[in-house]
């Protein structure tokens, strides 16, 4: 990603719960705490290079669930992590429930494109339009997404990434819900063209990132299918995804200066 082999890549990385990306704390190296009322960000080098020999500097936090807590997370994250070295990607990561049929649980889904499903301003704007940037869809740099999904593909084909199903790229979708209802995750697939998952924070954080200029990425695991069963598979799925987070972050971190 960057040029300067010397200069460290820095990269935000930020999930819903600590399941989610809290193993990273455990690897980063002259580990630096800052705290914002409620709102902890970690800060440190990696205890390992990139596949470049580069150095990577980590920025992280864990928000707590729904759009306005990730939305604070992600500017605190930004600002904190700005003091020091501007931060080259926002990556947020964690689990998601399927609103495409062939999705199912430890599948992963690169975000293209996210959505905020429950915004609606209408009739002034037409339903989903954001009306601080007039655009429904908000897209990941296509350089970032189509390098996750490659990427990752490569490493559960080959066996380096395992518990792993499958990855694909599609449409996220967010809002204030979990979504545990057959028929509503059906309206929302009908609603969204190729709509792969829905979750409560990723498009909230896009939007930061795409106001604040950084450059984002949503990489999400499925734990349910927002049916009426989502809230059951949801919470046994939990406690064994704790244990596999680390392995799809840490193929990210190591392979990031091959963007
Ligand atoms: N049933 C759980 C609720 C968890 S939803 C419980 O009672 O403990 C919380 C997190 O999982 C959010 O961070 C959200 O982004 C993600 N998520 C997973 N499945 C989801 C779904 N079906 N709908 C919305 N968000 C979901």
């Amino acid at each position: 990603m960057s040029l300067n082999l010397n200069m460290p890549i820095h990269i935000g990385l930020l999930g819903a719960m600590p399941e989610e990306v809290e193993s990273c704390v455990t690897k980063l190296q002259h580990l630096k705490k800052v705290e914002h009322g409620d709102l902890t960000i970690f800060s440190g080098e990696l205890n390992f290079t990139s596949s470049k020999n580069q150095k990577v500097q980590i920025s992280l936090a864990w928000s707590g669930w729904g759009k306005v807590s990730a939305a604070r997370a992600a500017t605190r994250l930004i600002s904190e992590a700005n003091k020091e070295i501007p931060i080259d990607l926002l990556l947020f990561t964690g689990v998601a429930g399927a609103a495409d049929k062939n999705l199912d649980q430890f599948d992963i889904v690169v975000a293209k494109a996210v959505i905020q499903h429950d915004m609606d301003a209408s009739p002034i704007f037409d339903k989903f339009i954001i009306p601080a940037i007039r655009e429904k869809y908000l897209y990941s740099l296509p350089k970032y997404s189509k390098w996750a999904y490659s990427l990752l593909e490569k490493s559960i084909n080959s066996g380096e990434l395992v518990n792993f199903r499958k990855v694909s790229q599609g449409i996220i979708a967010t809002g204030d819900q979990f979504i545990s209802n057959k028929s509503l995750i059906s309206k929302l697939a009908d609603e969204i063209p190729g709509l792969s998952a829905v979750e409560m924070e990723g498009a909230s954080v896009a939007q930061v990132a795409h106001q604040e200029g950084v450059p984002w990425l949503i990489v999400r695991v499925i734990s349910d299918s927002a049916d009426d069963k989502a809230a059951e598979n949801f919470n046994i799925f939990l406690e064994k995804y704790k244990e596999s987070s680390w392995t799809l972050i840490e193929t990210l971190l190591k392979n990031i200066n091959s963007v």
